[in-house]
């Protein structure tokens, strides 16, 4: 099948790196707006949005996360956005699991941060490509020798420079193309880089003294031959098995680099990847349309209060208007408005190829981790549920309003805000979740969405476990342990602890069972 050419990736950074400027670059530069500025717009649109986007706006943190689609040179780009915050890391783990590369932002003067680290690890766990861009060379950095030399070590990873800095701060003068032996230098003020692009023989080519001043000639001669000599030449098969990062440098700001960073995604970065599943993994040329949910979203919309269900297509092309099958209802849906996300618009999607992302709005048919096909025995795999490490006891401050509270704790277990457990025996309902923040957005969108007033109080759980294992074992175990059983959203029964020493304790004594921190859809 002749499938259109894809990229779907992320950007993965520390906070303050600058992935939102860079997004809106690239948005910018892909021409998907028009206005920079546009992706943390506060509008009047955004505000009517739900309270708990307060918490968003307040702390300055995005916890929504969005598709933006843009197109350049016949290639489509679907850019997956991250939250940043380090209690999101669920859904931003989930959001991993749907591309095919990542692109990572790192502050010339910062190096590799926490945040970075964490979601690095991440992408290594799956071998996802890496793409490195040190933003904000307008500025004081740090030596960019350093710079390589860190993200290789912390990392383990190899490096090779790409284009190199001819000074950074107010010394910066442009940054060299490596391979092509360009110079990228700004003009005018440079509050807004309408730059000269110049190409020339080599680093020795007489006309680079015409174009840079003595001292930063001198300099970058010197420093690019180090670069050059002293770093391994850029291997794509190293690059595409997440062994080697290319590395460009460029400011977002000033809109350095990103021309060259989208080239670099269009070259070299992988388009759809194979992805896990049982019974074998899904080719995108496999003929059936498949994909599976890894994000559902509410009130993306303030006028209808809907639902989307955020699907990543693996294989077929898909049709609007198609019935797919989802592996957790087992029941077909007929998809009559599949919707793509061009930066802050969205369209209607007539028709989607592997690597795209659409939207499904549902009223809660449709979960994170499920697998849809056309009636396949497929299911994709690798998407997991993390055992909570905050458990809280949900009390009700008005106590008629059992039913909305359950209402609202199955939408927003459905939606991944939370994880909920129903003890089989008594109406301690227990939320448990993997960051704090999370406990805040619960409340708030208790509230603001289900009129519902609640407390959390302490639970006297610590941590709970996903229980597996035949009908009589699990039989038995339950005559035993029914006070600490409870039941998920989907009615998997979860086995709750007051620590994770009487995990191991009730493991030991019950090798029938298995206990799993994940639970893998
Ligand atoms: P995020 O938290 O990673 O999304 O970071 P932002 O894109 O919001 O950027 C954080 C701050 O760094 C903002 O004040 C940006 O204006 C600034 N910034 C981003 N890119 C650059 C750059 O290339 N040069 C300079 N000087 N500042 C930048």
């Amino acid at each position: 099948m002749n499938r259109p050419d894809r990229r779907t990736f992320a950007i993965i950074s520390h906070p303050d790196a600058g992935k939102t400027t860079l997004t809106e670059k690239l948005l910018l530069f892909g021409g998907a707006i028009h206005l920079a500025g546009e992706v943390k717009a506060r509008g009047a649109n955004r505000r009517a949005r739900s309270d708990w986007m307060k918490i968003e706006q307040q702390r300055g943190i995005s916890v929504t996360s969005s598709v933006m689609t843009f197109e350049r040179e016949g290639i489509t780009f679907n850019l997956l956005d991250t939250p940043g915050h380090e209690d999101f890391s669920e859904d931003t783990y989930r959001t991993l699991t749907a591309v095919d590369s990542a692109v990572m932002v790192i502050d010339a003067a910062k190096g590799i941060e926490a945040q970075t680290r964490k979601l690095f690890e991440v992408c290594r766990l799956r071998s996802v490509p890496i793409i490195t861009f040190v933003n904000k060379v307008d500025r004081e950095g740090r030596d960019a020798f350093a710079l390589l030399d860190e993200i290789a070590d912390m990392l383990a990873l190899d490096v090779t420079p790409m284009s190199w800095p001819v000074g950074m701060g107010g010394l910066f003068e442009g940054i060299y193309d490596l391979n092509a032996n360009r110079l990228m230098q700004p003009s005018g003020d440079s509050r807004a880089f309408e730059g000269k692009t110049a190409s020339f023989s080599g680093l020795d080519d007489p006309k680079l003294a015409d174009a840079l001043s003595a001292q930063g000639l001198e300099r970058l001669r010197e420093e690019a031959e180090l670069a050059v000599g002293g770093y391994g030449e850029f291997d794509p098969e190293a690059y595409r098995h997440g062994d080697l990062t290319p590395v460009y440098f460029g400011s977002a700001l000033k809109e350095f680099g990103v021309g060259e960073l989208i080239d670099a995604l269009a070259r070299f970065a992988p388009p759809p990847r194979p992805q896990p599943a049982e019974p074998a993994p899904v080719s995108p040329d496999h003929a059936g349309v498949t994909g599976f949910v890894f994000k559902v979203q509410a009130n993306m919309d303030p006028q209808h209060r809907d639902r989307i269900a955020f699907m990543r297509l693996c294989s077929g092309k898909f049709r609007r208007g198609m019935k797919l099958t989802p592996s957790g209802s087992g029941k077909p849906i007929a998809v009559h408005s599949p919707i793509m996300f061009f930066a802050q618009d969205r369209e209607l999607a007539e028709e989607a190829w592997p690597g795209d992302i659409i939207g499904i709005p549902n009223h809660g048919t449709l979960r994170v981790g499920d697998t849809l096909t056309e009636g396949e025995g497929i299911r994709f795999t690798g998407l997991p549920n993390f055992a909570p490490e905050i458990l809280r006891r949900v009390a009700l401050v008005d106590p008629t309003k059992t039913k909305q509270l359950r209402k609202a704790l199955d939408d927003l277990s459905e939606e991944g805000v939370i994880q909920v457990f129903y003890p089989e025996i008594g109406s301690n309902w227990v939320v448990g979740v993997v960051g704090q923040l999370q406990l805040e957005v619960l409340l708030s969108r208790l509230e603001a969405e289900y009129k519902v007033a609640a407390r959390l109080e302490p639970s006297p759980w610590d941590t709970a476990r996903w229980i597996a294992g035949d009908d009589a074992a699990i039989k038995a175990f339950a005559s035993i342990n029914s006070s600490q059983l409870s039941r998920d959203r989907d009615g998997a029964l979860v086995f709750m602890a007051k620590s994770a020493w009487e995990v191991g304790y009730v493991q030991e004594r019950n090798p029938d069972i298995r206990f799993s921190a994940t639970k893998e859809r």
